[in-house]
């Protein structure tokens, strides 16, 4: 095995028959799994907000301009912070949580991979819920030119950014959440990347999927 594989942990779904086709991940919890719970702080908003979500500038961020004046499509694409930081600030304590339960998670500081996984295709198929559909078209545009790119459109992904939990120690890991094709998806996959950023965790997801 390469030393670029170790440092990948992955998990694949066939969501047509919801079995594990694919699993390589030593750690049982993933106590920080970053932006990817980006989708479920919006939906947490959305409840207490008439499924409405708001415009934000973003004058800084992981990109040191920003973003600009950004919407939730453009937001999740880019992954932008600053937008949902201003999300996070009109939640109440427990809020997120309380979403996560609705899509099987126990927590956003408790799920196993397999719980992180699922509660992605659970948003997919709860496409017709209000305030659902404008979380996937950012997921799509994130595959398409967003930072999930590597992935060349035609999936919903999201990407993220964590600390690194385990060993070695890295400054961070990147993750990914890919589900494929876009339309009908029938693939999931959850991919860590030790030490990269979660664009470059698209990237291997990319290779892993073809
Ligand atoms: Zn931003």
């Amino acid at each position: 095995m390469t030393p670029l594989l170790l440092a990948i942990s992955f998990l694949r779904v066939d969501i047509t028959t919801g079995t594990v086709t694919g699993r390589q991940w030593p750690d049982e919890i993933i106590a920080d799994a970053g932006s990817l719970w980006k989708p479920f702080i919006a939906l947490a908003y959305a409840q207490r907000h008439e499924f409405r979500y708001p415009q934000v500038t973003c004058r800084r961020c992981w990109l040191p301009r920003g973003h600009g004046r950004i919407e939730i499509e453009a937001a999740i694409s880019n992954s932008c912070n600053t937008y949902f930081d201003e999300l996070r600030r009109h939640l109440q304590s427990g809020d997120l949580d309380d979403t996560l339960r609705r899509f099987g998670v126990p927590g956003a500081s408790t799920a196993t991979p397999e719980q992180l996984l699922r509660a992605f295709v659970e948003l997919a198929k709860r496409r017709q819920e209000p305030g659902v559909l404008p979380l996937l078209e950012g997921m799509r545009l994130s595959a398409q030119s967003g930072t999930a790119k590597e992935l060349k459109g035609h999936a919903l992904a999201k990407t993220g950014t964590a600390a690194c939990t385990h060993l070695p120690k890295a400054p961070g890991d990147g993750f990914v959440v890919v589900l494929t094709p876009d339309l009908q998806p029938r693939t999931a996959l959850l991919l860590r990347l030790h030490g990269r950023p979660g664009s470059l965790a698209a990237k291997e997801a990319a290779r892993l999927l073809k």
